[in-house]
């Protein structure tokens, strides 16, 4: 289908797309990549009267070395983030999940903030970002305000950016030397995830001394496996060490039921597939 009529602005500072959303308030929304929002327009499913393109904004892009965190710009495309040695090296996690993130295409169009951003339960970034306690920084014109990952994902499809609010950059804290992997169940390749675990692990001498575990899909909005993470500590590194905690991962979990799969199946793969990530993790 084809969408709506709509105007359409790429202003080139943050200042001058804050101001356009104020000017237009309700009736205007954001464009980044484009690659969920453009698919909910030729549905109809919303017919905004302007389009605020964040296209042209150069210091939304990038990647940057800042301390004890790395910063990744909203505007940053998936390709990019996947790709980049930072991001390898302090947030492997990340870069893992990525490669998992839908087909090359939207790889290069998506981009890291607007899929937090769009905050699809389903979404492959929101649970590695809880995961590593990612920090969202907003900029409104009043100015700007850091959210904690735990804070920033509120329901499905909605976050803590307020309307007149945009997303510039996610920090996120070095988790340099731990182990991670994304473990990502689909019926078919590069489909969006019926569950998947993000799993990081700091080892010593052959044990688990902390583990961070967060869950796509098991809830409106990406879960920390808690009880879990609890268990990991003091654990031997191997599967035979992280099959009890990994029987909890499903515990305080709201999963959806659909025509992929029942509660029960989700929590039942939450299970499994937390133990299989874990162990690839912790290298065990
Ligand atoms: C066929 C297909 C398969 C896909 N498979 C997967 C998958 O397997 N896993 C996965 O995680 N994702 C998948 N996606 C989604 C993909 O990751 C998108 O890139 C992402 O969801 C949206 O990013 P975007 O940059 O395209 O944002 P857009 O579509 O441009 O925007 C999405 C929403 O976020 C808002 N927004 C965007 N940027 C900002 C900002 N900086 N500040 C405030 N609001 C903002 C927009 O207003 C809009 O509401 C898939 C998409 C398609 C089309």
């Amino acid at each position: 289908m084809i969408p709506a009529q709509f105007d359409y602005v790429a202003p080139t500072s943050v200042e001058d797309a804050l101001a356009a959303l104020a000017e237009h308030g309700d009736d205007a929304k954001i464009i980044a990549g484009g690659q969920s929002l453009l698919p909910v327009l030729r549905m109809r499913l919303n017919a905004p009267e302007m389009i605020i393109d964040l296209g042209r904004i150069e210091s939304l892009r990038g990647i940057r070395d800042d301390g004890d965190a790395i910063v990744i710009g909203a505007m940053t495309p998936h390709a990019v983030v996947g790709s980049d040695p930072l991001v390898a090296e302090h947030a492997t996690l990340i870069s893992k999940a990525v490669e998992h993130l839908a087909d090359a295409q939207i790889r290069h169009r998506g981009t890291f903030g607007g899929a937090l951003a769009h905050a699809d339960p389903a979404g492959d970034l929101g649970a590695p970002a809880l995961a590593l306690g990612a920090q969202f920084v907003i900029q409104g014109s009043g100015g700007t305000r850091t959210v904690a990952a735990d804070d920033f994902f509120v329901d499905l499809f909605e976050t803590a950016i307020g309307d007149d609010e945009i997303l510039t950059e996610v920090r996120v804290p070095k988790h340099t030397g731990w182990g991670a992997h994304y473990e990502k169940f689909v019926r078919v390749a590069h489909q969006w995830p019926i569950v998947a675990v993000a799993a990081t692990v700091r080892t010593e001498g052959g044990a688990i001394a902390e583990a961070r575990v967060g869950l796509t899909n098991m809830g409106s909005t990406p879960v920390r496996a808690r009880a879990t993470e609890a268990a990991l500590a003091g654990q031997p590194a191997t599967e035979d060490g992280v099959r009890a905690a990994a029987e909890q991962a499903a515990e305080g979990t709201n999963p959806p039921s659909d025509l992929n799969g029942e509660a029960d199946y989700r929590r039942h793969l939450a299970r499994v597939l937390t133990r299989r990530a874990v162990v690839a993790a912790a290298g065990g």
